[in-house]
């Protein structure tokens, strides 16, 4: 029996490489000295690993900025446009790298960056390949063989690690018609023999492929793929012993073709999908084989502490059927989803010693594999007694803790009824009680919620957190903002105004900090892409609301005008989405608890005297699941947990809710269901394509399709979002549509931002003016 691991975090654990790669972008660190952050990070890793006693370490799954922008450098895959970048200013290397990520604005050139985009079902993002028709591969970057070699000469166990070729074609795209991308494996494979050839002539026993395209949907052409392109390496290195990794789902339909590549050793994820083993045990050819199994068996997308008596069941079953010798013990997938280190909280008073037990980052992890394959070898000392001792008492605690447990959390939720997560009314008739009550002329103007959050704005905060100002001087500060962006947005025309959200640090940080259930780690950074961390809240108990967490500043802009001022949540999938989320009840059942505290939330808004209320919705497509077979049961869930959220209003009340992304054609009617009286989304980078998918459907309710793209400091000009207008008018009634930015405003500054809602209101008037829509 055996231990590996499949990838290490690699942003440090002290954020080691954030900054020293903005350092590196700012001109105040060498390029040296990058070299030198990322060797010492490499090192401490592979040291960290070697020493708590993992056989298999990996190695290449180091980046400075991303794994699969690493394999097309690796194998050729650079585009065009930065090809006079080579040439002319002699870039290569990590610029060249950090040219195709970010793009390269200088010295007369302009170049955009490579797209991006979410990695699975993760919060991280990998930079995907371009590919175009006469696209050749040929080897160009030898940063994994140097990293062998690098760890070899500090005598680490090295386990080389790449995409695999597959789905490292399947998770790039085609930039021209006229062929499909699989098509080109015939020129990639060389490139990656070319490879397998200098890691075998550098010793390497072990190579770890990862194809976690095998966790998707596949087609049988797409399966053939994979088996012949796994016999041609097979054929070429007969000694070389692959192992096969694929994590995030089960391999369902594509386990007989699984079963087929000829690997040494097959990683299975069994937190995400534990009955596979069985299906794989059942299956006699399987167990006459001489193929191992990598047990995925320690979480490496959570912060949870294993549970180490259901870990050793799934081992010794595994044992039983096919012997030790065949066991690899490692993580479900690489730890590059975990934060770095839990021994870094030291802070009690946040994170206190009874939570503090029941968590794991990614060194801990590391030491659950070692200790799991001490706990299944029949050899335990002294040392695994106590492991296995304290384990079972923390799964225990967890298990039983008041802080965790809250009947009443639990009672509401069981008790929650069909009419709960419906509104009284249906939206044909709320829409008139809307109508009667709020007056709002044809094309109503908004904007989605945040306005700039100026140095000033995130200075002040800082400046509270550290205890340099009192928080009465903070709320005053806030009250001042917020006045003066009400006062602006009455004097330029707005009609539903927003409060700006001033006092808010992040849209899900912000409500967590709020609710009961929810606790922040200090150091619990997780790469999100580039060096961009996030430190996502920590779900950890039935999650309540103590107290009203808006209506002070809401009900306090309501106050200052006689116009409606919109009341700004986030919707419970969104909290759900972007927080580590506990794995001891179903992720729907933690959903239900958050709806019913943002539910009491929109009550109390409404009682308030704010009867414009948006929940913001930008995860609900993120956590679709990654096979189709699953969608339907995660949609009921996660759109119900939207509806208890909205419908303890009355039909008077006008509930919003805002996405940020362009594709909804495959799940537009779980948008419909959501039932929010007006939906805003993006929509002017598609130059409003995406509404057709609301128009095909018919979709009932109101629509504020994004008039400007926010997402650039440009100004656009009234005339292009009167036209833009035009466009959604000529697909969707005139009498449905809203005027409104595509997203919130806080990363912009506030020059462009007013120019461009004057700009906005103007347009709206125009298309008032063209079309009388009717009182509304
Ligand atoms: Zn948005």
């Amino acid at each position: 029996m055996q231990t590996h691991n499949l990838g290490y975090p690699r942003i440090g654990s002290r954020r080691e490489l954030k900054k020293a790669s903005e350092q590196y972008w700012a001109g105040k660190l060498s390029a040296e000295q990058l070299m030198t952050t990322g060797k010492e990070i490499r090192l401490f890793n592979w040291r960290l690993q070697k020493d708590a006693g993992i056989d298999l370490i990996p190695v290449g799954d180091f980046s400075f900025y991303d794994q699969v922008l690493d394999t097309s450098l690796m194998v050729g895959a650079i585009p065009t446009r930065y090809h006079t970048l080579m040439q002319e200013k002699q870039l290569k290397d990590v610029d060249l790298l950090f040219a195709m990520a970010r793009g390269y604005q200088k010295d007369g050139f302009d170049i955009t960056a490579m797209e991006m985009t979410k990695w699975f079902d993760t919060n991280y993002h990998y930079i995907v390949a371009e590919f175009v028709a006469n696209q050749t591969f040929s080897l160009f970057s030898n940063k994994l063989v140097n990293e062998v070699r690098e760890a070899k000469e500090a005598g680490i166990p090295a386990k080389p690690v790449l995409l695999g070729p597959v789905s490292y074609l399947l998770l790039g795209k085609e930039k021209e018609p006229g062929f499909h991308r699989l098509e080109l494996i015939k020129r990639l494979l060389p490139v990656y023999l070319e490879v397998l050839k200098k890691l075998d002539d550098a010793g390497v026993y072990y190579v770890q492929l990862d194809e976690p395209c095998l966790a998707l949907d596949l087609t049988e052409a797409e399966r053939q793929v994979f088996v012949k392109t796994y016999r041609e390496i097979k054929a070429k290195f007969p000694d070389l012993h692959i192992i096969l990794a694929s994590y995030f789902e089960c391999y369902g339909n594509n386990l007989s073709t699984v079963l087929e590549l000829p690997v040494q050793i097959l990683h299975l994820d069994l937190v995400r999908c534990p009955s596979q083993l069985d299906d794989i045990l059942v299956n006699a050819s399987f167990v006459n084989s001489a193929t191992r199994l990598s047990l995925g068996v320690v979480d490496g997308r959570n912060i949870w502490k294993n549970d180490f008596q259901q870990s050793v069941h799934l081992i010794n079953k595994a044992v039983a059927k096919i012997g030790r010798e065949r066991i690899l013990i490692a993580p479900s997938c690489s730890l590059l989803h975990s934060p770095c280190d839990l021994d870094l909280e030291s802070d009690e008073k946040v994170l206190t010693p009874e939570m503090k037990q029941w968590m794991s980052f990614a060194n801990q992890k590391i030491r659950e594999v070692v200790t799991l394959k001490q706990l299944t070898s029949g050899e335990p000392g002294a040392a695994t007694d106590k492991a296995w001792r304290e384990n079972v008492a923390a799964t225990n605690s967890r298990r039983t803790s008041a802080l965790i447990h809250k009947v009443v959390v639990k009672q509401r939720v069981a008790a929650i009824a069909a009419g709960d997560a419906r509104r009284t009314h249906e939206f044909a008739e709320r829409k008139l009680r809307q109508r009667e009550l709020l007056k709002l002329p044809a094309f109503p103007t908004t904007t989605i919620g945040s306005f700039p959050q100026t140095p000033e704005v995130r200075n002040v905060r800082a400046r509270l957190k550290k205890g340099e100002i009192s928080p009465a001087e903070y709320d005053a500060f806030v009250e001042k903002e917020t006045e003066a962006a009400i006062r602006w947005q009455e004097s330029i025309g707005i009609d539903v105004l927003v409060h700006g959200e001033f006092e808010r640090n992040d849209m899900v940080e912000y409500f967590g900090e709020q609710l009961d259930g929810f606790v922040f780690t200090s150091n619990g950074w997780v790469q999100s892409y580039g060096s961009r961390c996030v430190k996502p809240p920590v779900i950890f108990g039935d999650v309540s609301r103590p107290r009203p967490m808006t209506v002070r500043w809401s009900g306090y802009a309501q106050s200052l005008t006689k116009k409606w001022v919109k009341g700004m949540l986030t919707g419970p999938v969104t909290i759900l989405q972007w927080s580590f989320v506990r794995n001891d009840q179903p992720r729907s059942e933690t959903c239900a608890q958050i709806a019913l505290a943002i539910r009491d939330e929109v009550v109390d808004l409404e009682k308030a005297g704010i009867r414009v209320i948006q929940i913001d919705e930008p995860a609900i497509r993120e956590g679709l699941p990654l096979r189709k077979e699953n969608w339907k049961e995660y949609l009921d869930w996660a759109v119900r947990a939207f509806r208890i959220s909205a419908s303890g209003v009355e039909d008077a009340t006008q509930v919003h809710t805002h996405m940020c992304y362009s594709e909804f054609n495959d799940i537009i009617d779980s948008i419909a269901d959501m039932d929010a009286d007006v939906i805003t989304i993006e929509c002017s980078r598609s130059q409003m394509e995406l509404l057709e998918a609301f128009a095909e459907f018919k979709y009932p309710n109101e629509i504020g399709p994004g008039v400007y793209d926010i997402h650039s400091p440009r100004v656009p000009s009234k005339m292009e979002m009167v036209a833009l207008m035009e466009k959604a008018r000529a697909v969707v009634p005139a009498d449905q549509l809203w005027v409104n930015p595509d997203c919130g405003l806080k990363t912009r500054a506030w020059p462009e931002t007013k120019a461009a809602l004057v700009a906005m209101v103007e347009a709206a008037k125009e298309l008032r003016e063209a079309v009388p829509a009717g009182a509304r």
